[in-house]
């Protein structure tokens, strides 16, 4: 323990009150050069890029530090009350150009380093994606973070800090190759390191009963292999705002003690092992997107986030409020990004009831004020259930826990539907069978005072389908709040452009009010305002057709309609629908009917899960598709398409204001929000989608004339399963015919026949969940009218304007202060001056 020194601060506050940093001028100019020379010590041989961003980063970190400080303590001042967002994934991204936007010193950056001949981008792209996350879910947390600051809204997000993120992928001979993200190799500037707030976190052993000095019988957990988890800190700044919130990260690491047992004993072997297993906690990140992983490490992430992220809040509850327990429901609330952090339920009740000694009724009312529980998707493959067998072997305690919770839900289920045993069974927080199972869900379900789902649609399923034994019991505890994005990043910092010329119209209050971009419909038709909206799209074509060429070597015409596909790649979102459309476009140009031709650039970007052979053939096919249509002297500049590798939180912002036609194209019912639908719509592009997530609610905003909506609802889709013949569908539609024609044919797998031949099974089975050839038809008649939307460029433009003016509801702004409206109850609480 470090000993305090801060009572010197009571005879010389200087040595903490220091003025604050200047936001222009020499000042900057300075701290850079002295970041550069002296912190960082480079000299010209290291004069590159990276080094120069990182010398930067460090300046603009310097202005965000003393925000912090002064956001903390005005938290802690007023004891305010909290929300921690407990998330396995944040999908933050780059961090520099955030910061600067939102402490607005862009501006004052560029000239600085433009003196020194060097361009603002170059170094801005010298910075690794923070990718701690999948997709939508990861992405979503670092777009509630960012909202929740710039309401000056005390919330915390709590995460781990792998140190390998998401995969880079590599595409080899149109197959997807998996390379580690070592993203920390180079240093982070943007996290610090808080050692003297790690926690002590228990796996393994076994539990014993003991009488404590009142003589009660009482729980303890014994003999348990123990791992630290020492914290790092992000900041996480609001816009213009003064306030700077936290992201705090995880990571693992050996006890000294433990190594120190078993090297004593002479075992050097087994310390080095165990300090190799400790540490491997949180070395990399689950790459699977909507599905359900089962691995045993993957267990011991999840209790080791909320076993830290709850011993952390109960540190400071200890400090702030003692042992008045009442306050820890008064003053804060955990909201659990789906059920990965769900045994966040067990481990509060395991802390005060054996730790703090509460007695279990008092325990429980206090994790059921302040639990509240996300779903994000309705897919069987993505439920989390755990062996209790796993349970047994790391968390033993745990398990007894929920047990105990278990039991009394039961009761409680039993009383209100007398004999209802089946009803019982379905409801247990155990599923019986050969292997028995803890249901992650429903402990979240029971555990919590709300039950959110993402959008109007998917929150109506899990009311009426999955969740729906729960909802007859606690009708109260169901709610919806639809998704957003931040349009800090979204609009504002990735498309500098539109940001300019929306503000010369409307003024720059949308920034922080995105319902205020309403005020561009009046201008949706106005001859100069479409021709200069025209002229920013055209300008981020080219810079994304840029990005195209330099990552794959395909041209693409800033002229034809760009037409793109990014997300994970699954069956469910039917990339591969989009697919059979494009060998439906290549057979027209084959077979001459190309009047009235719209030139198209497909762009499908996205990784799939290592293990998902499915989506890795799909990426296969995709690029194979490309080879053949891009080197087609037929096609000429009519049909372009390109798999564009590694799709990132970085290449988003190159690709969503470069878009004019966005698809979101899931199976209804399947896509429980989608978020990049957002992104696009916000930067002007027109959606091509199905009535799924909130695809229903963008398409309520802008009606059937903006939107080009097709296929099945999610009640058509469920009527349409129990007789599915895709073989009938096929014979009564010639173009469907062709399509799949040209699939079996060796053309898009020369020298490998029968390489798609597991797509085509499934496209073609009764079974097929994803119902894609139900969908085809139209589909290609929705594709036909975007293609004739596009040949008329006034009519395009108003539809592209209304998309943008009408995206106000998609704001992350919207989505934080509904959450803080119906669950967190939070007051806005601006930070000390500086
Ligand atoms: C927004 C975003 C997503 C989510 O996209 P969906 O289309 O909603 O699935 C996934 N990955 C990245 C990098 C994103 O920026």
């Amino acid at each position: 323990m470090q000993q305090d020194r801060s009572n010197i601060l009571t005879v010389h506050p200087e040595l903490t009150d220091l003025p604050p940093l200047a936001m222009e001028g020499p000042a900057l100019d300075e701290d850079f050069l002295r970041y550069f020379n002296r912190t960082l010590g480079r000299d010209r041989q290291h004069c590159t890029n990276h080094y120069l961003y990182e010398a930067l980063a460090y300046a603009v970190r310097d202005r965000l530090m003393e925000r912090w400080k002064a956001t903390r303590a005005a938290y802690e001042k007023r004891n305010a009350r909290r929300t921690c967002y407990l998330s396995l994934e944040f999908l933050m991204g780059r961090a520099l150009g955030n910061a600067m936007l939102n402490l607005d010193i862009t501006d004052a950056i560029r000239e600085l380093l433009h003196r020194y001949g060097i361009a603002l981008e170059e170094l801005a792209e010298a910075e690794h994606d923070a990718g701690l996350g999948n997709g939508g879910l990861g992405r979503l947390a670092a777009c509630f973070l960012d909202s929740c600051a710039t309401l000056q809204l005390p919330v915390l997000g709590y995460g781990l800090r792998y140190e390998y993120g998401m995969f880079r992928q590599e595409i080899v001979d149109g197959r997807q190759v998996e390379e580690p993200d070592h993203w920390l190799r180079d240093g982070h500037v943007w996290e610090l390191e808080r050692p003297e707030y790690t926690q002590r976190i228990h796996f393994g052993g076994r539990t014993e009963f003991y009488r404590d000095q009142d003589g009660q019988q009482r729980v303890r957990w014994v003999d348990t292999h123990d791992v630290l988890a020492v914290p790092y800190d992000v900041p996480v700044p609001g816009y213009r705002n003064d306030t700077v919130n936290s992201l705090r990260l995880w990571s693992a690491s050996s006890t000294d003690e433990f190594d120190l047992d078993d090297f004593n004993a002479g075992d050097y072997d087994r310390a080095v092992e165990s300090k190799y297993d400790a540490e491997h906690i949180t070395m990399v990140l689950y790459p699977n997107d909507a599905s359900e992983n089962g691995k045993e490490l993957r267990l011991r992430q999840q209790y080791f986030l909320a076993s830290a992220s709850l011993k952390d809040v109960l540190r400071r509850h200890l400090r702030l409020n003692g042992t008045d327990f009442e306050q820890l429901a008064e003053r804060n609330c955990f909201q659990l990004n789906d059920t990965h952090p769900s045994i966040a339920v067990a481990e509060l009740m395991r802390l005060l009831v054996d730790e703090q000694r509460l007695d279990w009724d008092r325990a429980w009312s206090i994790v059921t004020r302040s639990m509240a529980y996300t779903n994000h998707t309705l897919l069987p493959e993505a439920l989390e259930r755990w062996p209790v067998y796993l349970f047994e072997k790391l968390l033993p305690r745990l398990l007894e826990i929920i047990y105990e919770i278990n039991a009394r839900f039961l009761d409680e289920v039993g009383r209100r539907w007398p004999g209802d045993a089946v009803r019982l069974q379905r409801m247990s927080l155990i599923e019986e069978g050969d292997t028995p199972m803890v249901r992650m869900a429903w402990l979240a379900i029971v555990g919590s005072f709300s039950v959110n789902g993402v959008a109007g649609l998917h929150s109506r399923l899990l009311t009426e389908g999955l969740f729906r034994d729960f909802y007859e019991l606690w009708p109260e505890k169901f709610n919806n709040k639809t998704n957003g994005v931040t349009q800090r990043r979204w609009l504002a910092m990735c498309n500098p452009q539109l940001n300019r010329l929306i503000t010369e119209r409307i003024g720059d209050g949308w920034v922080t009010d995105l319902a205020q971009l309403r005020q561009l419909e009046a201008m949706a038709e106005d001859a100069d305002f479409q021709r200069r909206w025209r002229e920013v799209k055209q300008f981020n074509k080219q810079r994304l057709a840029t990005l195209v060429r330099d990552e794959t070597g395909v041209v693409f015409d800033p002229e034809a309609l760009f037409d793109i596909q990014v997300k994970r790649i699954h069956e469910y979102k039917r990339q591969l629908l989009n697919c059979l459309h494009v060998i439906h476009l290549y057979a027209r140009i084959k077979r001459g009917d190309t009047t009235d031709w719209t030139p198209r650039c497909v762009l499908i970007g996205g990784k799939a899960a290592p293990g998902y052979a499915m989506a890795k053939l799909i990426i296969r096919l995709i690029n194979n598709v490309a080879r053949v249509v891009n080197g087609d002297p037929d096609v000429g500049d009519r049909l372009r398409v390109v798999f564009l590798p590694n799709y990132r939180v970085s290449s988003m912002e190159l690709i969503c204001p470069g878009a004019d036609l966005s698809e979101q194209i899931s199976t209804a019912g399947k896509e429980a929000s989608g978020t990049g639908n957002m992104k696009f719509m916000m930067n002007g592009a027109i959606t091509i989608g199905t009535y799924d997530g909130a695809n229903i609610e963008i398409l309520d905003e802008v009606g059937d004339d903006n939107f080009f909506r097709f296929g099945l609802s999610a009640e058509e889709v469920a009527a349409t399963r129990a007789d599915y013949r895709p073989q009938a569908i096929i014979d009564s539609d010639p173009d469907l015919q062709q399509v799949m024609e040209l699939l079996q044919d060796e053309r898009f797998s020369p020298g490998e026949p029968g390489l798609f031949a597991p797509l085509i099974r499934a496209l073609t089975s009764p079974d097929d969940p994803w119902l894609t050839l139900a969908d085809f038809r139209s589909y290609a008649d929705a594709q036909a009218q975007a293609a004739a939307a596009y040949r008329d460029p006034a009519r395009w433009t108003r539809m592209s304007i209304i998309n943008s003016a009408r995206s106000g509801r998609f704001s992350t702004d919207r989505t934080m202060q509904e959450y803080n409206r119906d669950i967190w109850k939070l007051e806005a609480t601006p930070p000390e001056a500086l």
